[in-house]
């Protein structure tokens, strides 16, 4: 009997996930399928539910994306400590008596930023833009890595500020450097590393406030958005930052959620490739 995986979203057509676990799958000979499934605004338990009862294999294990990852933490049963702190669930495994919540989207963005960009976060100064659910998943992430600082700014400068004193009182967390929260103000004078832009300003169009020396000509600048050059993107290159697209954080996610269900991680450089030749 064939393993069952699905990815859930609202809207959900434009998903690569399915196409990555096809790719993953082939290259790690594991008998899986994985579909995406489009649920309604206020129908993602039905529709899990849904998923795990039908089909002929066993339904084993789902990925959430927007806009169900809160309802998902709240749905699993048991959450593991990298959900727990980012909030939010982009990783069901469904065991005999338990719904286990994951979170791989920082794991993601570490790795890609570590293994495909050679950009290891130890010791850098990074400034992270938005406050929102994608900068949440990747604080603690990026804390483990040891970096220099990492100072949030968020059009919101409360949401910023209070995120940054969350996870600076975070309990149990063996890190050395506790976050700052600002406004985009508080960027004056400011140069960084590492820029990661969490906003969602690239799927509108809309571009930053930012000041052109928070990258310097060493810098990294990442975009979470992918498939898109965005105002972020072009501003960084305008101030001769070397810049990366989400493409690999959702790969690497993938792989990451892969290695989870399976016990095998996949090589992510040739489904990367695929991805980007497509
Ligand atoms: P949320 O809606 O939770 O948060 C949005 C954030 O963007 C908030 O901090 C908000 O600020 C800020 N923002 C929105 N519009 C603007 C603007 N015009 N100017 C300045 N700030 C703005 O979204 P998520 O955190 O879930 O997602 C953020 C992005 O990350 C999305 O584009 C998503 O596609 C991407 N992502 C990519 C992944 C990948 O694998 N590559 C994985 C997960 C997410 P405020 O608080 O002031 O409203």
């Amino acid at each position: 009997m064939t393993d069952r995986y699905a990815v859930f979203g609202n809207p959900i057509g434009h998903s690569r996930s399915p196409r990555i676990h096809a790719l993953f799958a082939a290259q790690t000979g594991q008998d899986i399928s994985y579909e995406a499934i489009l649920a309604a605004k206020d129908g993602f338990a039905t529709a899990v539910s849904t998923f795990m009862a039908s089909g002929d294999g066993p339904a084993k294990g789902a990925n959430v994306t927007v806009p169900f990852k809160e309802e998902a933490f709240r749905l699993a049963t048991r959450r593991t400590a990298r959900a727990e702190a980012a909030g939010a669930v982009n990783t069901l495994s469904f065991e005999q008596d338990a719904m286990i919540g994951d979170n791989t989207d920082g794991a993601g963005l570490v790795r890609d930023l570590k293994h495909n960009l050679g950009c290891d976060p130890a010791g850098r100064r990074i400034l992270l833009l938005g406050a929102g659910g994608a900068a949440r998943g990747v604080i603690l992430p990026l804390l483990l890595e040891r970096p220099a600082e990492l100072l949030i700014a968020n059009r919101t400068e409360q949401t910023a500020a209070r995120l940054a004193l969350e996870f600076a009182r975070l309990p149990g967390c063996a890190v050395d450097v506790k976050p700052d929260g600002t406004g985009f103000a508080g960027l004056a004078g400011r140069q960084f590393d590492l820029v990661i832009n969490a906003t969602s300003a690239g799927l509108s169009g809309a571009s930053l406030p930012l000041p052109p020396y928070v990258f310097g000509p060493r810098s990294v600048a990442y975009e979470m958005v992918y498939g898109r050059e965005t105002a972020f993107m072009a501003q960084a290159r305008a101030a001769g930052a070397r810049v990366a697209d989400g493409l690999g954080m959702l790969v690497e996610q993938a792989a990451e959620a892969f290695f989870v269900w399976r016990g095998v991680r996949p090589h992510t450089a040739p489904v990367l490739a695929a991805l980007k030749g497509s």
